[in-house]
């Protein structure tokens, strides 16, 4: 294939809008999957059965399709995290134009403008479409009329499809070979080989799969690779370039169909599979470039080709510390999350040390959610019931004289009230973009200022429904905003947030203490405004979450050291052998081993702080809703 005759694009949605279906009928309609198969969802876990005895698990939906024997079209998946979908703009800038899909029954949401953003920062070409016009309740002219004003295209362009149908599905195909542009005629087949990776996975026989584009060159089956990428800010004073001094050998290369079919080389503007004898995603990070291996360090005349522009890179946006509960230990800890590290670059792991709570790790996510999901499959795949505290975000500490920045991730390195005088304190900031019905906007705009939003811009998008962007600091939305939002409009408005340059904010530290001993995990930094009121309320939600012990428990909620909320947990002697006041199990041994396990599987829910147990809920406080 010549570059005139490859297309690159990708299809851009709001959750649920039907993206997975329109690459799937895509696929039907150019014969790379039957309908059959398509409908018969047994065959097509058939398949990936298949799959998995060759040897290979795909996850990314990207596939490359033939158009009219002439064209090879290469969808290419937005691997986009669900944190944070302003990441699409990594993988866009892969293509060179983007489907934005809208659900004629839901209308413009707010991850339909975020990623239609994200589409015109990489400068691809979008191609508006209508979806799901089979639907009764379709509101298919009004959707093209809102869709044309929020992003200033003519109506008359916007495609109306059904996947379910396939109607529309041919105009599709047309307009994506006529309208998307092919690669740049800079890339160059018999130039030194650069290719992009776009994503990779772990697969428990192969090692890391990864989707690459070939850009310049051949990769072939047996090259000797290494991986390099051009590195942004400080590290840049030096060569600018950075990457793997690992070598790998590549094993296996082919096409995606999505089916992976082996082609042995993979060719200037082609986008595949390569298996390498990866052992760990962190050896091969999104957005590095795969070159001949010796070719950068070059020690022969041939000079090293400079890496491709690197995508945005992927950072932490949230950090919490993670324990043993009682009864579990810290290097069974190490392993499960070692494991699941393998497999999930945006994790990044340290090791901490707490006098209260003993040896954890410090782990950076990039959102809640990840954070959520990262919890749960530790329970869920390593039956490991770990801690896990409230998260905090990066905070900055800006010194006053000399303009020296160091980023925080832990609340224990929090500056002393006395040293506040030298030391500026920048906060994260996201750019939220909210879309609401009309008739909650009062609950949302108040919502909004009680979390320390500034409005940046505010327009009705359609009859019934306003467009707001607001400026928010990280930390408020991290708390519960998106619940907040969605309980106020009854699930009705969509949200999502991209980080935007910190800004300097009043902060302060509010300590918890328990039985007088400082709890660092239990701290939270707050406006200096609010602070009396968050910390009174945790104290209070403590105490309702922390059970009776045997003796006195007391939370303070401590300013610089100053205590100004208390709350008292009265001593209670539980027994549970003693229920109404009756021995129980004198004659049912099974029945008080029952008891016993029950009481067992508590403590293993809890973590024995001093001589306080606290369930994880504790931890949570700080989040949880009422
Ligand atoms: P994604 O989250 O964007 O990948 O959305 P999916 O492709 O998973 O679709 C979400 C839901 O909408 C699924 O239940 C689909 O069956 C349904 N859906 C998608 N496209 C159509 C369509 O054109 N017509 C109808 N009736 N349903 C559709
Ligand atoms: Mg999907």
């Amino acid at each position: 294939f010549g570059l005139s005759k490859i297309r690159n694009f990708s299809i851009i949605a709001h959750i649920d809008h039907g993206k997975s279906t329109l690459s799937d009928a895509l696929l039907v309609r150019l014969g790379n999957i039957t309908a059959a198969q398509r409908r018969d969802q047994a065959q097509q876990l058939d398949t990936l059965k298949v799959e998995r005895e060759r040897g290979i698990t795909v996850k990314a939906q990207t596939a490359s399709m033939l158009y009219q024997g002439e064209y090879l079209l290469n969808l290419i998946d937005t691997p986009g995290h669900v944190d944070f979908s302003y990441e699409v703009v990594r993988s866009l800038s892969s293509c060179q134009g983007a489907l934005l899909l809208v659900d004629a029954t839901q209308g413009v949401q707010a991850q339909t403008l975020t990623t239609f953003r994200a589409a015109q920062e990489a400068g691809i070409k979008v191609l508006p479409v209508v979806t799901k016009i089979d639907l009764p309740n379709a509101q298919v002219e009004d959707t093209i009329f809102s869709m044309a004003a929020t992003f200033d295209l003519d109506p008359e362009h916007v495609l109306a499809t059904s996947a379910k149908t396939g109607q529309g599905i041919d105009a599709v195909l047309e307009t994506i070979v006529k309208h998307v542009p092919p690669p740049p005629s800079e890339w160059d087949a018999a130039a030194p080989l650069r290719a992009r990776v776009l994503d990779s996975w772990y697969d428990p026989l192969r090692g890391v799969v990864c989707l690459v584009q070939c850009v310049d060159g051949v990769l072939a089956e047996g090259d000797r690779i290494s991986t390099c990428h051009l590195m942004s800010g400080a590290a840049a004073a030096g060569a600018g370039q950075g990457g793997g001094d690992t070598t790998f050998s590549v094993q296996e290369v082919g096409l995606l169909t999505p089916a992976p079919v082996r082609t042995r080389s993979l060719w200037s503007g082609q986008v595949g599979y390569m298996i390498g004898g990866i052992k760990s995603v962190r050896q091969v990070l999104l957005g590095d470039t795969v070159i001949r291996a010796g070719t950068r360090k070059g020690a022969s005349d041939e000079a090293p080709p400079p890496p491709l522009p690197l995508f945005a890179p992927c950072r932490p946006n949230l950090f919490a510390s993670c324990f043993p509960l009682d009864g579990d230990d810290f290097a069974t800890l190490l392993t499960a999350v070692e494991r699941l590290a393998l497999n999930d670059a945006s994790l990044q792991v340290h090791r901490e040390n707490s006098t209260m709570l003993g040896h954890g790790l410090r782990v950076g996510f990039l959102g809640l959610l990840h954070m959520e999901v990262f919890k749960q499959r530790l329970d869920d795949e390593f039956n490991m019931a770990v801690l896990v505290t409230a998260p905090n975000v990066p905070y900055i500490f800006r010194d006053r004289d000399t303009g020296a920045e160091v980023e925080i991730e832990n609340l224990a390195d929090w500056p002393e009230e006395k040293r506040r005088g030298v030391t500026q304190v920048l906060e994260p900031m996201v750019e939220a973009t909210v879309i609401t019905p009309e008739d909650c906007l009062g609950s949302m705009l108040t919502l909004l200022q009680d979390k320390r939003g500034t409005e940046l811009d505010t327009k009705f998008i359609d009859g019934e429904r306003v467009l707001l962007v607001y400026k928010l600091p990280w930390q408020e939305v991290v708390t519960d905003l998106h619940d907040k939002a969605k309980s106020i409009s009854s699930g009705y408005a969509s949200l999502t947030y991209r980080p935007i340059d910190p800004e300097p904010a009043d902060l302060v530290l509010c300590e918890m203490a328990i039985n007088t001993e400082v709890v660092g995990a239990l701290s939270f930094v707050s406006h200096r405004s609010s602070v009396m009121r968050l910390g009174r309320d945790l104290a209070a939600r403590l105490k309702k979450v922390i059970p009776r012990q045997q003796f006195e428990v007391v939370i303070q909620a401590r300013l610089g050291a100053k205590p100004f909320a208390r709350e008292r947990i009265p001593p209670y002697r539980k027994d549970v052998l003693i229920k109404s006041g009756k021995t129980v199990g004198g004659g049912d041994p099974s029945r008080k081993r029952k008891l016993l396990d029950k009481q067992k599987e508590g403590k293993r829910r809890a973590k024995t702080v001093g001589k306080v147990q606290l369930p994880q809920s504790a931890f949570w406080a700080l989040l949880s809703k009422d």
